[in-house]
């Protein structure tokens, strides 16, 4: 704490992973001797740079960027960018490490790292964003290249800020090299599946978690917070999958709707018109009730997915949870459940997916969008999400497995933090 101070969020983050890593370090005292735990815990590289941009009444507006190259023992730096008031250094070094250990259990040859500013991007108009990204990209490009760090999106950070950033880049290096950066669109080097990858994703996990607990996901009730680009594609794989999702939420409230949402009509709200989620119920024709400022983990359900934003989800919501019999929970944002809430989760035995497990489908399928790229190659849509089946697939066996190793059977957090932890330290010891 002294060493980094003023940065809460990655204190959260670094407590976390390493309470459960006891165990791991205790069997392995080459880590020990290595010092491996106090030299993960430090990035190799971070940047902190000077973002000017001039807004549309010609005024200059400095923001600050950030990237953070924290682990490249498994591959490049592999990590999205946020653009957002709240980001800061302290946010993008949790973000980062968490990353490590995420992109070390999708079994990819991806390293750890994150990125991002404190440019807020809404109300802006894309002219400013156009030059904001300009101003970004004119700093980062000097840092960034397909096998040292690939960034991605993030919070703020959509096709629309990829491909100004790409543009820049593009026109700095006189290089069109797709695999410098992945949420490209389509038509110039994406992935199809990547803006599904991640809801989709975490879905996999929860069905293979449920199944693995003798039950099934088909004919449960889903409560899932956020309406961006995780939570609607987690709403939309698990009603396929026969779930009935009953609420989501956006910043300013949540929508319930006892007998299940449409999901098409939240992605035409959201997506289409860019409205808010209280133009719902009006929209559905009085299917379901908008409630402003409330929790959403009010809501009775078997399955409870938060996708929106870190710490959102706390003690109290998970009491609330638990005393509804909430069965299992996944975690489709990073880190939104306070410690608190996860030791009451895992005090009730309910059944808990931390986010470095269960969201990595997104940047899995980033990798294989790298993959492609230095292929040059373009694969199916189906194609890619059976292979995004199968990665998740993986991801869930092998936290199970390693937990069941250690005799914490159905321990998601041990197993992931312990499963991740110990390819990258492994590479890290080959390393010297
Ligand atoms: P988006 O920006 O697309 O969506 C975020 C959603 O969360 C929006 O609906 C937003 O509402 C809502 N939200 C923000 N703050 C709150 C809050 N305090 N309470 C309720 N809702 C809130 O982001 P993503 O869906 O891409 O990312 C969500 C989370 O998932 C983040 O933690 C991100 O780091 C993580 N993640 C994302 C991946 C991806 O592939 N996109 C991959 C892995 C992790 P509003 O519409 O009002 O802004």
């Amino acid at each position: 704490i002294d060493r980094n101070p003023d940065e809460p969020e990655f204190h959260q983050a670094v407590t976390e992973v390493l309470a459960s890593l006891e165990p791991v370090v205790a069997k392995h005292p080459e880590y020990t001797n290595a010092k491996l735990i106090e030299r993960i815990c430090e990035p190799e590289r971070q940047l902190m740079f000077r973002v000017p941009w001039l807004d549309d009444d010609g005024e200059v507006q400095i923001n600050r960027g950030f990237r953070v190259e924290f682990n490249s023992a498994l591959g490049p730096y592999k990590g999205g960018m946020r653009f957002d008031p709240s980001v800061n250094l302290g946010v993008v070094k949790f973000l980062g490490f968490e990353q490590i250990f995420k992109n070390a259990l999708t079994g990819m040859p991806i390293g750890g790292g994150k990125g991002g500013s404190d440019f807020d991007p809404k109300g802006k108009s894309d002219n400013e964003v156009m030059r904001f990204c300009q101003s970004f990209m004119t700093e980062l490009y000097r840092y960034i290249g397909a096998d040292t760090d690939v960034p991605a999106g993030d919070i703020g950070v959509g096709q629309r800020e990829i491909g100004y950033l790409f543009g820049q880049y593009k026109r700095i290096t006189n290089h069109y090299e797709t695999g410098i950066l992945t949420g490209k669109e389509l038509g110039w080097g994406g992935a199809r599946g990547r803006k599904e990858a991640t809801g989709y994703g975490a879905v996999y996990f929860l069905q293979d978690m449920l199944s693995a607990n003798d039950q099934e996901l088909k004919g449960k009730k889903v409560v899932v917070s956020g309406t961006g680009n995780v939570a609607i594609y987690a709403m939309e794989k698990a009603t396929e999958l026969g779930a009935t999702v009953v609420a989501c939420s956006d910043s300013d409230g949540y929508v319930y709707a006892p007998k299940g949402l449409n999901v098409d009509l939240v992605k035409q709200i959201k997506q289409v018109d860019q409205g808010r989620i209280s133009d719902y119920p009006e929209r559905s024709k009085g299917k379901a009730e908008y409630v402003s400022n409330g929790s959403i983990w009010q809501v009775s359900c078997d399955v409870a997915m938060p996708c929106a934003t870190q710490n959102e989800l706390n003690e109290d919501d998970a009491k609330a949870l638990i005393d509804n019999k909430v069965i299992a929970v996944v975690e489709g944002a990073n880190m939104p459940s306070t410690p608190d809430a996860i030791q009451a989760f895992t005090d009730a035995k309910v059944l808990f997916a931390p986010g470095k497990a269960a969201n990595a489908g997104g940047v899995a399928m980033s990798a294989m969008e790298m993959q492609q790229n230095a292929a040059r190659e373009s694969w199916s849509f189906d194609y890619s999400v059976d292979q995004l089946k199968t990665v998740m697939c993986e991801i869930h066996r092998s936290c199970f497995d390693t937990a069941k190793q250690y005799d914490r059977q159905g321990d998601y957090v041990f197993g992931a933090n312990a499963a991740g932890f110990k390819r990258v330290a492994d590479a890290m010891l080959a390393f010297g």
